[in-house]
């Protein structure tokens, strides 16, 4: 089942955080985890150490569900790693909430994992066929097995080991009694970042804004194909691949929170300057420019700036509907949707709108709101995102899923303007959005528009979990 309003959506596109060496290490990755919220809300976990054990507390959906303040407190430990998982309706199974803990032949392992093995399913039927018993449904646990097979003493080298076997896309933290590592895939699909505090404390996280939240300060993006470990003893860098960076681009274009820094951008400016260059591809005439919040606004800003065009506020968000709680029946579901935006009359009665937003999926979002604009007075009503159509499926962490969900993948561009009901509707163009970005273009994946891979996907690969079902189910 998808959402009702928003259709297939991103899943495993989680957030990760850790950090070694500070005693109030679980609090610190509480509020990091806040700061990465928006990257997933279905499941919320932190496991702190303090070198003889390991605890764990995870919980089903955001951070102020899945955690009261004595569970962070029982968290002792100075060092921790926390994860926040995409939300996506249907099985939400608390099994597969992380941080994922094994005890092994060589220690305790704790794992954090944003993105998608494109190899997953392959590996996990291996080592079920070898007797390996699995307790997710999440392809993540591969990494477990992995860590725990027969293999080389040294830690670091056991998880090199392990990233050689991995593909698609994975941005790692990994606790040990012996040390914190943190890995990122060859191609750094999605982003993971080192920081350090006012104390001198290292940190990782998925984005920029979770340091600003704990005073610490952003050093680097750990390196495609690198690890970078934290022990009592310091930091050391290693490599277990050459790089081939392939930076997902959906994460400036949408993923990532606009107040951070991203593969060397900053993602607000990109955000504006897709706006930009989109009032450049698709000029229209109008009189006012309006974002569908919040994934529009910047490019609305840039759009409005490059055109001459004035921006105004058409859409009032309502900040107290929570997500995907109540499960609504379906008339309920769309005044769910509703409830989340409303059109300022004013701002539009009368007068020829463009209209921004980042991306369209299904499509419904854009029909939705494209139909207020119309119902609240607006005369033509001009649809501009600032992306490509989306035509394929994602296979490293969107879930961009069947073809058939995508509107942009069976329709052509006049197709879209009519189900979406607007005068015009102009998508920019892979280019114009590589254009804004500071690497050089083969650096970056665009699959989703494009439809090449970076990483090769095995034909049978289907967008679905692995293992599909657990016939024993833990009730939350
Ligand atoms: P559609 O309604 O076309 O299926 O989805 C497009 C809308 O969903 C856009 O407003 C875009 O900002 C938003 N969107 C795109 N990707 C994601 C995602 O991964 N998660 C969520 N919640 N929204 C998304
Ligand atoms: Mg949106």
């Amino acid at each position: 089942m998808t959402h009702p309003e928003f259709g297939p959506k991103a899943k495993d596109a989680c957030g990760v955080f850790g950090l070694w060496g500070d005693p109030a290490a679980a609090l610190k990755t509480y509020f990091g985890l806040f700061a990465l919220q928006h990257r997933g809300q279905e499941s919320a976990g932190i496991a702190a150490g303090d070198g003889r054990s390991i605890r764990l507390h995870r919980g089903m959906g955001t951070l102020t569900s899945a955690f009261g303040p004595r569970d962070v407190k029982r968290l002792e430990g100075n060092r921790a790693v926390g994860h926040v998982r995409y939300s996506t309706m249907g099985a939400s199974l608390i099994q597969n909430a992380q941080p994922l803990v094994a005890n092994t032949g060589h220690g305790p392992f704790v794992v954090c994992h944003n993105g998608n093995l494109t190899n997953g399913p392959q590996l996990r039927e291996r080592f079920e066929a070898e007797g390996s018993i699995f307790h997710t449904t999440s392809d993540s646990e591969v990494i477990l097995h992995l860590l725990a097979r027969p293999g080389p003493e040294s830690v670091v080298e056991r998880v090199a080991e392990a990233c050689r076997q991995l593909e698609g896309a994975y941005s790692l933290l990994i606790l040990t009694h012996e040390c914190l590592i943190a890995a990122r895939d060859p191609q750094g699909f999605h982003p993971l970042w080192l920081g350090k505090t006012e104390e001198g404390v290292y940190v990782f996280s998925s984005e920029t804004p979770a340091f600003d939240l704990i005073h610490a300060e952003a050093l680097r993006e750990v390196e495609p194909g690198a690890l970078v470990v934290l022990n009592d003893l310091g930091i050391m860098d290693a490599r277990f691949a050459e790089a081939a960076p392939a930076h997902c681009v959906f994460e400036h274009v949408y993923f990532s929170r606009p107040d951070g820094v991203l593969f060397g951008d900053p993602v607000q400016r990109v955000r504006k300057n897709l706006g930009r260059a989109l009032a450049r591809e698709h000029p229209v005439e109008a009189d006012v420019v309006v974002a569908i919040p919040d994934s529009g606004n910047a490019a609305a800003m840039g759009y409005s700036e490059e055109s001459g065009i004035r921006f105004e506020q058409g859409f009032i968000r309502n900040h107290y509907v929570g997500r995907t709680f109540i499960e609504p029946d379906s008339s309920q579901r769309s005044l769910h949707a509703d409830l989340k935006l409303n059109v300022v009359k004013w701002a539009v009665e009368g007068k020829r709108v463009v209209v921004l937003d980042d991306s369209v999926v299904r499509g419904t979002t854009a029909r939705r709101r494209c139909a207020y604009l119309r119902e609240a007075g607006a005369t033509e009503v001009h649809l501009r995102i600032s992306c490509p159509p989306i035509r394929n499926p994602c296979f490293y962490g969107l879930d961009f899923q069947s073809k058939g969900e995508l509107i942009a993948a069976e329709h052509s561009l006049e197709e879209i303007r009519l189900l979406l009901g607007v005068d015009s509707v102009g998508f920019l163009s892979t280019e114009g959005m590589l254009g804004e970005l500071c690497q050089p273009k083969e650096n970056y994946c665009t699959a989703c528009w494009t439809g090449e891979y970076p990483v090769p996907v095995p034909k049978n690969l289907r967008k679905k979990s692995c293992g599909e079902t657990l016939p024993v189910v833990e009730i939350t």
